[in-house]
């Protein structure tokens, strides 16, 4: 098969540019762009990383972080090479910061075949960047669909929209980063670009996408109580509350805490603090997780009655209040006290 590099340009002043995030690179032949994988090769786009697998696991959903989809199921996740940020306490920077890690070639097919051993047939692309491979990624997302395999994007969700309409258009599920609300601080600290990510969010919600959340509470970084609202008014924004006598918006949000890595220094994210914002933040969002904290545990009430339908220590999960009903070719879960619609995808 013919591996066709995409969303690359040569527009009219010469230069060859990548246009798939907003950095729009324009390497000079030879040479790659800020993610490290997408070169200038002679004026042609190439990407000589296709189908390099760097990380296979079998992870419990749970570690995506994923609360209200399929809770309890394993999902295979794989990794790449390669991100277009550069976030200094990235926890996979040996992965994201290099093009120069260990891995082996793998086809579409290849990773499929293996999603679809398991009990629950699932792809997660996660622990580096997976859009910054987006061509392999459409192609493994494709061959998902053909073979009844969900997909599954955990992602920085920072790419031009374009990009984003291609990959959501194939997505089931995903975990995208917000990582603050300051499009400062995209810039000058992480790399990248506020107000794509939240394009990207806001697309995921229009195509149907299920979608959760995630932000590392970096202490001095993203922890004020206006940042992290903001962050939360945002979430809430894109999520519309049950019934029509209104409620709480229902999106997942996961705040975690940080620890040291890479280049980042300051000491971890005080647990008091982050279970504080979390509090701030269950004002305005139903379901706020905190993680990333040892001896953690989550629960997820009923809407309905509060009924607990999904508890969680670490990542053993126990579903004592969930009923999974097939129903018209769908699987739906329900509130096995009052039957109430429960607030998870399957
Ligand atoms: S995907 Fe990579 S090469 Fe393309 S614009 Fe972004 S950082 Fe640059
Ligand atoms: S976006 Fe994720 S993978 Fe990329 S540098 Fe930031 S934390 Fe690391």
């Amino acid at each position: 098969m013919a591996i066709l590099p995409r969303f690359f340009t040569a527009p009219e002043d010469g230069f060859f540019r990548c246009d798939l995030c907003p950095h729009r690179c324009k390497p000079d032949a030879g040479s790659g762009g800020a993610c490290r994988v997408r070169f200038n090769r002679q004026g042609s786009g190439a990407i000589p990383f296709y189908g390099f697998v760097t990380a296979m696991a079998r992870d419990p959903v749970e570690k995506k972080p994923l609360y209200h989809y399929r809770p309890g199921s394993s999902i295979l996740s794989v990794g790449f090479m390669g991100c277009n940020l550069r976030c200094p306490f990235c926890q996979n920077w040996h992965i994201s910061q290099t093009s120069d890690a260990r891995g082996r070639l793998m086809s579409p097919e290849e990773l499929i075949a293996a999603a679809m051993q398991q009990e629950v047939p699932q792809i997660a692309y996660t622990y580096s960047e997976p859009l910054v491979h987006i061509e392999f990624l459409l192609d493994c997302m494709k061959a998902a669909r053909k073979a009844g395999a969900a997909n599954v994007l955990v992602s920085n969700g920072c790419v031009n929209a374009e990009a984003a309409g291609a990959v959501l258009e194939l997505t089931d599920a995903a975990n995208i980063d917000l990582k603050c609300f300051s499009e400062e601080t995209y810039a000058k600290v992480l790399g990248g670009n506020l107000e794509a990510v939240l394009g990207f969010m806001r697309k995921a919600v229009e195509k149907g996408v299920h979608l959760e959340a995630t932000t590392l509470v970096v202490p001095g970084l993203n922890d004020s109580e206006a940042e992290l609202d903001n962050c939360a008014d945002f979430i809430a924004s894109l999520s519309k509350p049950r019934g029509s006598s209104g409620g709480t918006p229902e999106i997942p949000w996961h705040l975690s805490a940080y620890h040291r890595d890479w280049k980042w220094n300051a000491p971890p994210t005080n647990p008091a603090k982050l279970a504080a914002a979390a509090g701030r933040a269950r004002k305005k969002l139903a379901y706020v997780y905190t993680g990333n904290i040892a001896g953690e545990e989550n629960e997820t009430p009923c809407p309905a009655c509060g009924a607990v339908l999904v508890r969680r220590r670490g990542f053993y999960v126990e579903t004592p209040g969930l009923t999974l009903k097939q129903e018209q070719g769908r699987r739906r879960y329900y509130c096995a006290i009052c039957g109430a619609d429960a607030p998870l995808k399957y």
